[in-house]
């Protein structure tokens, strides 16, 4: 199979967690989510996770320094070499901007940037039904993606929890700043001509089948 290195773009709570675990599995590459790197250094509490809860608890972003470092060794590793789906990075023009260099250094390039796409109104009523394994970082909804067990991560049988900034003043704060940093981030990739969009449905089988449809036109283009 090709090498498929993809970044997935949309507002917090579109599907991009859910999205990235299951291509990752299908492609065999690893998902590099930065919010779940973040979270991880908050749990070790070390300098950068320290760093990171001050913006993360308000809905900010964390500096784009701070976080093109950690995507910068991430990248580096051997499993990489066969691609990767970035998962909430790049998330401003200037992290974009510096993944561009990155990549010039190391020869390569982004396949696609595949942006899924759900109305605000929507965010915010399905963040309510959203649930996290706070271990392995699987994501879940209480109505539209259960877990086999109530309450149980189905991949390593921990229990599940809401994450601290899903409550909905820190998901408005997220939406706003969605809109004002991330979402002009489309209008980078288009502009390379790497832009492509599925619609985030209620049902997750339905936002699958649309995130397959740009995937196959991602791979096609690739050939
Ligand atoms: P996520 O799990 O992708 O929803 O990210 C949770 C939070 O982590 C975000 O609201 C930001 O505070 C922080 N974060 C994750 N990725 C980035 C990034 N690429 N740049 C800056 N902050 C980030």
């Amino acid at each position: 199979m090709k090498k498929l290195r993809l970044i997935l773009l949309g507002a917090p709570g579109a599907g991009k967690g859910t999205q990235a675990t299951r291509i990752s599995a299908a492609y065999g590459i690893p998902q590099i989510s930065t919010g779940a790197m973040l979270r991880e250094a908050i749990a070790e509490g070390t300098a950068l996770g320290l760093e990171a809860k001050k913006c993360m608890d308000k809905g900010d972003l964390v500096p784009d320094e701070l976080v093109v470092n950690i995507v910068r060794e991430r990248l580096s590793r051997s499993d990489c070499d066969g691609g990767y789906i970035l998962d909430g990075f790049p998330r401003t023009i200037p992290q974009a901007e510096a993944l561009d260099n990155m990549l010039q250094e190391l020869d390569e390039k982004i396949d696609g940037a595949l942006s899924i796409e759900v109305e605000d109104a929507d965010i915010v009523s399905r963040m309510g039904g959203r649930r996290y394994c706070p271990k392995c970082e699987k994501t879940y909804h209480v109505k539209y993606n259960p877990p086999k067990t109530e309450g149980i991560c189905d991949s390593c049988g921990t229990e599940l929890a809401i994450r601290k900034d899903d409550n909905p003043e820190v998901v408005s704060e997220r939406l706003k700043v969605y809109h004002t940093l991330t979402a002009p981030l489309k209008n980078y990739y288009d502009s390379q001509g790497k832009l492509f969009t599925a619609m985030g449905m209620e049902e997750l089988s339905d936002t699958t089948a649309n995130v397959d449809a740009a995937l196959s036109k991602i791979t096609a283009e690739e050939v």
